[in-house]
């Protein structure tokens, strides 16, 4: 549980964040709230010499709406994002991460940098179509959700860049639901979903559903939203569309569920986010 021995700078400014991330080369990490870093630092999973803290770099931190969308800073820890329930499927997957401390210490960055398929707000990303805005040495890009997740804990995000924004739309009109399982409030999720719902009457306009858990990366449950759209709402078409909630999956068994089981979550979860965020 005693990490390798590693320098720590904290720089003041974004470019001399930057700068400091390239001169350190591949083993040089940006850190953020620490509470996905830190602990695979001391389990000997992850390695690096240099840890550039982002805590000072001012601009990076907030929440603001611009052009129809959140805008929200990559340093924003998870607390902040709960208690904003304007930010609608993000807060509610905000408040069911962990606990209280580590919500007050993990960002959104973090989080989505980090890239664990078991966290929340990737999956919300996902179902939100969201982008990331990245800085490096090259300067400023923006990442779509669809190409940010490439495997397990492996993003676009090339060494040396920094995320700095992620910018979701602010899905107005549109209903929400977040249902996670687990078997403890403050633990990861076995499996969780995400949906969003644009109604008009009781006919389904638009429909998007995010996956958490059940594969490598984050992913949309296509089969159901296929299904879905354009039908009219109600418990007999969201039950038969959830059923197609694990297709295209390939959820990895752990010490909490089999593959199997994750599979049969993900249809009762798919069922009842649909049945929520269409006010049923
Ligand atoms: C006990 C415990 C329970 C948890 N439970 C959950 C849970 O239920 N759900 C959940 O979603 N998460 C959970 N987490 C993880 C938590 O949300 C972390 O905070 C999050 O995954 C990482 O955010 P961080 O700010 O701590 O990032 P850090 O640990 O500081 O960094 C993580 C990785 O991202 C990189 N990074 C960080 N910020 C940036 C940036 N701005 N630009 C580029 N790279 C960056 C770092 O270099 C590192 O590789 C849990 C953590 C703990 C300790």
């Amino acid at each position: 549980m005693i990490p390798a021995t590693f320098d720590y700078a904290a720089p003041e400014t974004l470019d001399e964040a930057i700068r400091m991330l390239a001169d350190g080369g591949e083993d040089a990490k940006p850190l953020a709230g620490g509470h996905s870093l830190i602990p695979l630092m001391k389990l000997r999973l992850a390695s690096t010499w240099l840890l550039v803290d982002l805590r000072r770099v001012p601009g990076i931190h907030g929440i603001h709406r611009e052009d129809g969308r959140w805008c929200i800073g990559a340093m924003t820890p998870h607390a902040e994002l709960e208690r904003a329930p304007e930010l609608g499927v993000v807060a509610r997957a905000a408040a069911t991460i962990a606990d209280q401390q580590v919500r007050n210490r993990g960002t959104i960055g973090g989080s989505l940098a980090h890239g664990d398929p078991a966290s929340d707000l990737p999956g919300v990303l996902l179902a939100t179509e969201g982008t990331v805005t990245v800085t490096g040495p090259g300067g400023q890009r923006t990442v779509a959700a669809l190409e940010l997740f490439r495997d397990y804990l492996d993003t676009a995000l090339e060494p040396g860049e920094v995320l700095t924004e992620v910018r979701i739309p602010t899905m107005e009109g549109w209903g929400f639901s977040y249902q996670k399982f687990n078997r403890r409030r403050e633990d990861w999720a076995m499996v969780a979903v995400s949906a969003l719902v644009k109604q008009t009457g009781d006919v389904c306009e638009d429909v998007r559903i995010g996956m958490t858990n059940m594969g490598s990366v984050p992913l949309r449950a296509k089969a159901v939203e296929e299904a879905l759209r354009g039908a009219p709402l109600n418990a007999e078409t969201i039950g038969k569309a959830a059923e197609q909630a694990d297709e295209g999956t390939s959820p990895p068994a752990d010490l909490n569920a089999s593959a199997d089981y994750k599979r049969h979550l993900a249809r009762v979860l798919c069922r009842r986010a649909v049945t929520e965020a269409a006010g049923l």
